[in-house]
């Protein structure tokens, strides 16, 4: 069997792993000119199962009201003169119902701790380092407000057999003795031991090199034009440069730019970027950084050690396909280092970063077939692209070989957005006659 992974993010990199690993002949088209250049290059370095929860939750659109308002607040919401934007929000707001929270966390938790498994085995078989650390991530809260939340969640989190601790003053800073010194500021953590961190591009790049041995081809520099449909299948890639290639199936794992391939062939993938930031910064103390992932509830900003450096990441923007840098956001994350770990690290000399989450307003990625037999989508996931990469991979791996993924994966596919099922309108012969049915 042939294969086409269109994208070579953490996402479809993994895809050709586990695809090539079942023996496929897999290759991986990326516009870059290397694996992880896109959104997987600079993420906040979680797995973490532990915080697979959809953004769209249940207060959001009031807090998100009081943070339109705020200086260092985690979301900005800009228009970006398209009905899309509008419609996605208006999606998102419809899924901070209790129970619409309560769904997409139970689809994503379960891929997002296969997910970890995964990651494990692929350390465990391939030898594969990038700075990884198994040292969980500590959740710290400013005030009582949040720590009764972080009960709430602890609660929550004991329900789906998801590890986790609540810390007091005393438990947090044994978790991460360098808080020390800003101890008086927090009242509490919650801790979540299983989730790990590391470096996703050092991950990708490296999975990448061993997808290479193993017979994987990359094509780097090429940018997918579009995909030709002919009745129920994609009988062709088309390259920009007027190049078509073929396979007997193709994977779409282009991050933020799914939605663009698709929508010619009717498919309407709701996934839109949303912007985030993050800094890394080198060393000058390692005994005043983090041992593992510290992620500040007040400002939604993770911050996580790795060997030498120290990588803060946070903030959403929804505003379009805008990739510039804003200095106030920058200021925000170095307030938050300095904040937490003033000695820690070399502000001066940190790197910056912005990319763009493939995000679904249910914070669930679309991992799955399509209504075309040969066509599969892998993306769609948001927040937490690294944490789900290794299963939502393994899960896309065996539904192109007609093969039952390991963990139930039936609310995973683009399917869950239909009222029934979807299907392809009789005598259809090329792009755009993809109709939902009622
Ligand atoms: C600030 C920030 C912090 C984050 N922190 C975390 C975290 O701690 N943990 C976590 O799990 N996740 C985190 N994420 C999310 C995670 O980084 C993403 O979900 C993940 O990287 C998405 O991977 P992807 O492979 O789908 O997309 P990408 O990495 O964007 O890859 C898509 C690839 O498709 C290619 N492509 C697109 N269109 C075409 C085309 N037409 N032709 C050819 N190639 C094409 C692109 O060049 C790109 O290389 C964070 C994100 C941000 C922004």
């Amino acid at each position: 069997m042939k294969a086409i992974v269109i994208g070579a993010g953490v996402v479809g990199v993994t895809t050709a792993y586990y695809l090539r690993a079942a023996g496929v002949d897999v290759t991986v088209l990326d516009r870059l000119e290397a694996p992880a250049d896109e959104t997987s290059f600079g993420n906040a370095g979680q797995v973490s199962p532990g915080y697979a929860a959809p953004w769209a939750a249940p207060g959001i659109p009031w807090k998100a009201m009081k943070w339109l308002l705020s200086e260092h607040a985690p979301l900005r919401i800009r228009p970006d003169g398209t009905f899309f934007q509008l419609a996605w929000m208006a999606r998102m707001v419809a899924n901070c119902t209790e129970a619409a929270y309560a769904r997409n966390k139970s689809r994503m938790v379960p891929l997002a701790e296969y997910s970890r498994d995964c990651l494990r085995d692929l350390r465990k078989d391939l030898n594969l380092h990038y700075e990884e650390r198994s040292l969980g991530t500590l959740q710290i809260f400013r005030n009582d407000k949040q720590l009764a939340a972080g009960r709430r969640d602890s609660g929550l989190l004991d329900q789906m057999n998801v590890a986790n601790q609540v810390l007091d003053q005393d438990g947090l800073l044994q978790a991460e003795p360098a808080l020390k010194a800003v101890a008086h500021k927090l009242t509490g953590a919650l801790l979540l031991p299983n989730d790990e961190t590391g470096d996703c591009k050092l991950f990708t790049e490296r999975l990448a090199a061993i997808c290479v041995e193993m017979g994987v081809h990359f094509r780097f520099g090429v940018t997918v034009q579009s995909l030709v449909a002919e009745g129920k299948r994609i009988s062709a890639v088309e390259l920009d440069s007027g190049e078509t290639l073929n396979a007997d199936s193709v994977v779409l794992a282009a991050g933020c730019a799914s939605r663009a391939l698709a929508l010619p062939l009717g498919l309407d993938l709701p996934v839109y970027p949303v912007k985030g930031y993050s800094i890394t910064v080198p060393l000058t103390n390692p005994e005043g950084a983090p041992r593992s992932t510290v992620l500040d509830e007040t400002y939604k900003i993770a911050l996580t050690r790795f060997d030498n450096r120290l990588r803060v990441g946070g903030m959403a923007e929804v505003a379009g396909f805008d990739k510039r840098i804003d200095p106030v956001r920058i200021d925000t994350l170095n307030m938050v280092t300095n904040d937490l770990f003033p000695h820690a690290g070399d502000l001066s000399k940190a790197s910056k970063w912005t990319g763009l989450r493939p995000m679904t307003p249910d914070g669930t990625p679309i991992v799955g077939s399509t209504p075309y037999d040969n066509l599969f989508t892998n993306t769609g996931h948001g927040t937490l692209g690294w944490t789900m990469s290794c299963g939502s991979a393994r899960v896309i791996a065996d539904t192109v070989l007609g093969r039952r993924p390991e963990i139930d994966a039936r609310e995973l596919s683009m399917a869950r957005y239909a009222k029934g099922n979807a299907r392809i309108h009789e005598g259809s012969k090329t792009s755009g006659q993809i109709k939902w049915a009622d």
